[in-house]
């Protein structure tokens, strides 16, 4: 290996050859459980024992690599992001924070250099819940709180987790090996690429994540009276349309005038009975909701719900309104927090703050261990699609953060 490349480009490149492990040969697509699972494992796990540790698959298809501190058997701060993919993915969303984990490693070890704690670095198996619609399925196993009912779901071929897992060689009634324990965990820090334009538009390469905000998701369904478009004059209609158009209006101007970081959106809609010629009597979508606190999110939803509830009552409407998912919010640790924006100052960077609109595995470490995020930028914002794009530039920078932040960690003391 050539020795005078930046940690950056040696991210860059492990970054491409991930991305070459697909189902498909045209864009990335790694699903949990697939024999692109299989071989994206192997070559992390080579990558750790290259960069000096030991490494292993755990129980659930996680890779799991660790590098002893001064002596053995200490507790460890443990990094990680996922190596799965959505379908038609960009590159770096998670193999990014896995990569990056890495590479630091392998500069302390070209070093000698040992800490007073061991490093662990967790690449999760199943973030995105693409085939089994579940989420966190890796991390969940590493917290100890994966959900078995989860075994039975199947994915559209019909074939379920448990079949699945046999399939790959793992046994799904020893998924419990997989969990850790508060005391064997220091802290869990993941670097991740920001998934948004804020860094971009602040001109910065790295941010520090304040919390991965809550979300509260819910079905909405306005009932007017559908009728003949010619017929009905306009002072008597109950068009549940016009309503829901003014409806979501109202959620957009509620959460402009937030300005605190309340985000909400509409992102589906369908009305009935769907003709040119007739007034829609029903209509269903669904509303998003998410803000950096839960007192936040609980507030602007309260708010919401009297207001639109008024316009609907106002238009003789009948409006529905079902909560369908809620995620709580996960504050990252002051403590842990303040070494993360230490880290960045030192790297000569200012601290800028904000935080993660979308979930990450700590939502699930969170159980077993206080965590922390740090953000890189990310080319528009764009995300979830094969122009995601990363500087290299911007990924040493988050290098160099993460391997200061790890040189210099300092483990919790109580009460401070
Ligand atoms: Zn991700």
């Amino acid at each position: 290996m050539a020795g005078k490349t930046s940690l950056g480009e040696d991210i860059v490149s492990r970054i491409n050859q991930l991305a070459a492990i697909s189902e498909t040969p045209d864009n990335i697509t790694r699903i949990f459980l697939t024999p692109e699972h299989r071989a994206a494992a192997e070559l992390i796990l080579s990558w750790m024992r290259e960069a000096g540790m030991s490494a292993h698959l755990d129980a659930i298809g996680n890779v799991c690599g660790r590098y002893e501190g001064e002596r053995a058997s200490l507790p460890c701060l443990m990094l990680g992001s996922h190596y799965d993919t959505v379908r038609d993915a960009g590159r770096w969303d998670g193999p990014l924070g896995v990569i990056t984990a890495i590479s630091c490693v392998a500069d302390l070890n070209k070093r000698g250099r040992r800490l007073p704690f061991a490093i662990e670095v967790t690449g999760f198996a199943d973030e995105e819940g693409v085939r089994f619609a579940s989420t966190l399925l890796g991390s969940r196993a590493v917290a100890g709180t994966f959900n078995e009912r989860v075994l039975t779901s199947k994915d559209e071929a019909g074939v379920s987790m448990r079949e699945a897992m046999v399939q790959f060689g793992l046994d799904p009634d020893h998924i419990g090996a997989a969990a850790r324990v508060r005391g064997e965990l220091l802290a869990y820090i993941e670097l991740h690429i920001e998934q948004g334009p804020v860094l971009e538009a602040e001109g910065l390469p790295v941010g520090v994540v304040t919390a991965i905000a809550g979300a509260t998701r819910l079905a909405a369904r306005v009932t007017g009276m559908a009728g003949h478009a010619g017929t009905v004059p306009m002072a008597l209609r109950r068009d549940a349309l016009t309503g829901a158009a003014e409806i979501i209006s109202k959620i957009e101007e509620l959460c402009l005038s937030d300005g605190r970081g309340l985000v909400g959106t509409v992102g589906y809609i369908h009305a009935s009975p769907g003709a040119t010629n007739v007034i829609p009597g029903q209509v269903h979508f669904t509303i998003d909701l998410r803000a950096p606190t839960d007192v936040h999110r609980n507030r602007a939803l309260a708010d919401i719900s009297r207001q639109i509830d008024a316009i609907a009552k106002r238009r003789n409407l009948e409006l529905r309104l079902d909560v369908t998912h809620e995620n709580r919010t996960v504050p990252c640790a002051p403590w842990l927090k303040a070494q993360v924006a230490e880290a960045v100052s030192a790297e000569g960077y200012p601290i800028f703050e904000l935080p993660s609109g979308a979930g990450h595995d700590g939502m699930a470490m969170v159980d077993i261990a206080d965590v922390a995020m740090i953000f890189v930028r990310c080319r528009g914002g764009v995300s979830h699609h094969p122009d995601e794009h990363v500087e290299v530039a911007d990924a040493d920078a988050g290098a160099r953060v993460l391997l200061r932040l790890i040189e210099n960690f300092r483990p919790h003391v109580a009460g401070e």
